[in-house]
C-alpha cells in the first residue's frame, strides 16, 4: 500500500493545528504508520529540501523548518501521495482552495503549515530520512469499511 511523508511545520505546531490536521487524514480513511514530534538541525533540514538548494527562498525555508518542533508522520492508503497533496492544497496559500489545509489555515507561502511528499519516489526517500528507525507494522481494523 502506498505511503507518504507528511510534516506539520513549526507554525502548524505553534498554532495548535496538530489535532485538526491529523483528524483530516484520519477521517479521510488513511492509516497512521509513523508519528513523532522532533526539532531538526540545519544539516537535516538542508538534506530534506536538497532539491530546492538553488532557490532564492532556500535559506529562509531552512530557518523556518528549524525554528521549532515539527510533527513528522507517515500516512498510508490508496493514492495517498496525490490525495494527500489535494488535502494540503497548493503551495501558495493564496492559491489553495478553501477546504484544503493551506486554504483554511495559511496566508503566506513561507508559513504554509504543512509539507507533503510530491511523488511516490520522494515519499520513499523522505520516509527513509525521517524514520531511519522504521515505522509501525499494523493493519487498521477499519480496512474493509474503507476499501471495497
Ligand atoms: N517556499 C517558499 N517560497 C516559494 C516557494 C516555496 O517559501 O516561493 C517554501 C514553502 O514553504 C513550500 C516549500 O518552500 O512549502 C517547499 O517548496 P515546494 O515547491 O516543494 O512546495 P510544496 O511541495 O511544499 O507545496
Ligand atoms: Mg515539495
Amino acid at each position: 500500500m502506498e505511503q507518504t511523508f507528511i510534516m506539520i511545520k513549526p507554525d502548524g505546531v505553534q498554532r495548535g493545528l496538530v489535532g485538526e490536521i491529523i483528524g483530516r487524514f484520519e477521517k479521510k480513511g488513511f492509516t497512521l504508520k509513523g508519528l513523532k514530534l522532533i526539532t531538526v538541525d540545519r544539516p537535516f533540514a538542508e538534506k530534506h529540501y536538497a532539491d530546492l538548494s538553488a532557490k532564492p527562498f532556500f535559506n529562509g525555508l531552512v530557518e523556518y523548518i528549524i525554528s521549532g518542533p515539527v510533527v513528522a508522520m507517515v500516512w498510508e492508503g490508496k493514492s495517498v501521495v496525490t490525495t494527500g497533496r489535494k488535502i494540503i492544497g497548493a503551495t501558495n496559500p493564496a492559491d489553495s482552495a478553501p477546504g484544503t489545509i493551506r486554504g483554511d489555515y495559511a496566508i503566506d507561502i513561507g508559513r504554509n503549515v504543512i509539507h507533503g511528499s510530491d511523488a511516490v519516489e520522494s515519499a520513499r526517500k523522505e520516509i527513509a530520512l525521517w524514520f531511519p528507525e522504521g515505522i509501525a507494522e499494523w493493519r487498521s481494523s477499519l480496512h474493509s469499511w474503507v476499501y471495497e
